[in-house]
């Protein structure tokens, strides 16, 4: 049964992924709840997939996390409050801000991240606050960095439906952006000239739509890219006007191209010259061309250079910021973007504002009311939780996520949580892996229980609203963190009534940087009245004060880029090897992701019967050949270990996957199947620029399971 419901059809956003559907709740008198897509959503137009149907279902109050607890006794929200900011005072006073941290989530939303982060940055004065959605795009972020000075999705999802040629890199698009995919698919069917390129190591259910599916090497997207950028040039498919007028940096980014070529593409990728050609010359003579790229891309210790690859083709043929032009990175969460735009990365500031730079630093401390300023970059997510494991970090409040099974070494991020002086988890369940390990947990709102924003890939902010009571005590994050904060002593500077209050000082911050670099503006809602901001429809930005048309907005056609020079940077991009490479020991390379019907580690698509049919249990994926060579029958178990780790899933034996590759669905986590912690066995090598961690590579050895 779902808890108390208020008997009206409510219009909210989906909370899976980074689509960012609109969604109509219909709370039933009967306790259920009716979902159904929004038709006047400019993101899915009242289409949803499979996860946003079964919304309805995942709404009951089983497993919920109902009150909070200290050392897993019921305890009163002052007193949990107060054991928090205590805590976390004290151990501040006793081995200085650095020794806090703040783990956050892309679930979280905008109000939500926007406080915390003014609470770690602004008062506390450490940048140690990362979230999980380092592991979902951060290297998307630093390639927009790189090369147009700021964090910037230049296109728009009309995009991809005004397009000749979309290519869809390490993204399986079918299953993890559905209805983007669905509407692809439409544009398609109404236009017979759009072309779909899917550039993937596996067959995916998105590549058996593709006119040409390129199943490259795992990790040799660099290699494609740069043999893609030197065709273009000597096919004379350049633009070189724009390259001339908006642009710097082209010279060593073709030299590092042609160094790699046709046949160092081919021979990376291992991929036959015909079919490169193929996409090569499809690319060149064709004006509207749509790059979408998304965890295939980002996921690996050379992401960065793998995106800025791809930015070098479109920035070298103008292809940028038109109608049906342009790279497009698709985030997976619900809010990735919501957080990249308050600054919830421990490398950013709010409004895309960068922490080494004092002008800017002084912007913000003065809109946050702030008595300090983190000025250094804090712990990305792989690190924070290794300074957990060396006592480097003594205090962490974990939000809205379950690191103990989704970060790469999740054993170790395990073990440090059981020996971290104090950890506080505030989620929504009651027994993931994480809350086990916790001294303190929080109840907070669920999906439909709280009331805020989210921003989806295309840049589109929308509201979530509240159509249910919260369960519990369960209390909504930004009231949570606000509460710590006043009990802290930093009352005045976080008196909110509610998560208008801050979305309006978020608007305002956005205003304020006026350097000439400002893209994310928002500030038509700096204003926004509580009524406003109640019935406030979905938005594209930026949104300046005095604009108010739905128009898609798109970036960079007339350059008018945010570095110092105004110019796109061109980034050479020498391609490299994983960390993490096969080898006697350990011969096949294991590539992580998502299916098509479960989210994360399942706390909310398990309470789903017709979402766990879809598949039912955690599985690997491997070509025939490597079956028959290890002696795995379909169907049967299988271990698959490396030195950190090991799991134990069902062999699903198929021509989909690549030789010499495997993969494993991340969501079984350890309530679900103890055995199958897939991310137990994916290192903590990350990308040295962004800091993402190679969760598509890591080497591994398979044979049957006998069970002891
Ligand atoms: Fe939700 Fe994404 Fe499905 Fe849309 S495509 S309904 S946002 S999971």
């Amino acid at each position: 049964m779902t808890q108390t419901v208020t008997g009206t059809t409510v219009r909210t956003t989906c909370p899976y992924c980074g689509v960012g559907c609109g969604v109509l709740a219909n709370a039933t008198a009967d306790g259920t709840v009716a979902i159904t897509g929004d038709p006047a959503h400019p993101a899915n137009r009242g289409r949803l997939c499979s996860k946003g149907t079964a919304l309805g279902e995942t709404l009951d109050l089983d497993g919920r996390l109902l009150h909070p607890e200290i050392a897993g006794k019921r305890v009163s929200w002052d007193e949990a409050t107060r054991a928090v900011a205590d805590t976390f005072s004290r151990t501040i006073a006793e081995h200085g801000p650095d020794a806090v941290a703040f783990y956050v989530s892309g679930q979280i939303l905008t109000e939500d991240y926007a406080i915390a982060n003014k609470l770690m940055k602004g008062f506390i004065g450490t940048a140690n606050i990362d979230t999980n959605s380092r592991l979902c795009m951060a290297s998307s972020v630093a390639g927009h960095t790189r090369a147009f000075g700021t964090d910037t999705v230049p296109g728009c999802y009309e995009d991809l439906e005004e397009a000749d040629l979309v290519v869809l890199v390490g993204s399986n698009t079918a299953w993890c952006h559905p209805v983007l995919f669905q509407r692809l698919m439409a544009a398609r069917d109404a236009r017979a000239n759009l072309a779909i390129v899917v550039i993937d190591p596996r067959r995916t259910a998105t590549a058996t739509f593709a006119d040409l599916h390129l199943p490259l090497a795992p990790g040799s997207d660099v290699a494609l890219f740069n043999g893609l950028l030197a065709h273009l040039h000597d096919a004379g498919a350049l633009d070189q006007d724009y390259i001339a007028a908006h642009t710097e940096g082209f010279e060593a980014a073709l030299e590092q191209a042609h160094e790699t070529g046709l046949e160092g593409a081919c021979a990376l990728t291992g991929l036959d010259a015909p079919a490169l050609r193929r996409f090569y010359d499809l690319f060149a003579r064709t004006e509207r061309v749509v790059t979408v790229y998304s965890q295939g891309v980002n996921q690996s210790t050379s992401g960065s250079d793998k995106v800025n690859a791809i930015l070098n083709c479109h920035l070298a043929t103008g292809r940028i910021g038109r109608p049906g032009m342009g790279p497009f990175s698709v985030t997976g969460q619900p809010n990735a973007m919501g957080g990249r735009e308050v600054g919830g990365l421990a490398n950013q500031l709010a409004c895309h504002m960068e922490l080494e730079n004092p002008a800017h630093r002084a912007i913000v401390q003065s809109v946050w009311r702030a008595p300090v300023i983190a000025d250094k970059p804090g712990l990305k997510a792989v690190d924070m939780f290794r300074a957990v494991a060396d006592g480097r970090i003594r205090a962490i409040w974990i939000m809205g996520t379950n690191p103990v099974d989704s970060l790469p070494e999740a054993d170790l991020v395990r073990r440090a949580l059981e020996a971290c002086p104090f950890v506080v988890v505030s989620d929504v369940m009651h027994d993931t892996d994480t809350t086990q390990v916790a001294d303190v947990l929080l109840p907070a709102a669920g999906w439909g229980e709280k009331d805020g924003t989210v921003t989806n890939s295309a840049r589109q902010i929308s509201r979530q609203r509240a159509f249910l009571a919260p369960a519990g005590e369960a209390r909504p994050d930004w009231r949570i963190i606000r509460d710590v904060a006043h009990a802290m002593g930093f009352e005045e500077a976080f008196d909110y009534a509610g998560p208008a209050d801050i979305f309006r000082e978020h608007a305002r911050l956005s205003t304020e940087k006026n350097d000439g670099t400002r893209d994310f503006d928002i500030g038509a809602c700096a204003d926004i009245t509580n009524d406003a901001y109640a019935t406030l429809e979905p938005f594209q930005w930026p949104r300046p004060a005095g604009r108010s048309d739905g128009a898609p907005t798109r970036f960079f056609a007339q350059g008018g880029f945010y570095t110092p020079r105004r110019r796109a940077r061109f980034i050479a991009t020498p391609p490299k090897q994983s960390a993490s490479t096969p080898n006697d020991a350990f011969p096949l390379v294991l590539n992580t992701g998502r299916i098509r019907d479960h989210w994360h580690t399942m706390t909310r698509t398990a309470k789903s019967p017709r979402l766990s049919r879809h598949i039912a249990e955690p599985f690997i994926e491997i070509h025939p050949k490597d079956a028959e060579y290890f002696d795995i029958r379909p169907a049967s178990l299988v271990r698959v270990a490396n030195r950190y780790g090991a799991a134990v899933v069902r062999a699903l034996v198929s021509n989909a996957a690549r030789p010499g590759a495997v993969f494993v669905p991340f969501h079984w986590a350890g309530q679900w199947a103890a055995n199958a912690r897939i991310n137990a066995l994916v290192t903590g090598h990350t990308d040295p620029v962004s800091g993402q961690p190679e969760t598509k590579s890591a080497a591994v050895s398979i044979r049957p399971f006998e069970a002891a």
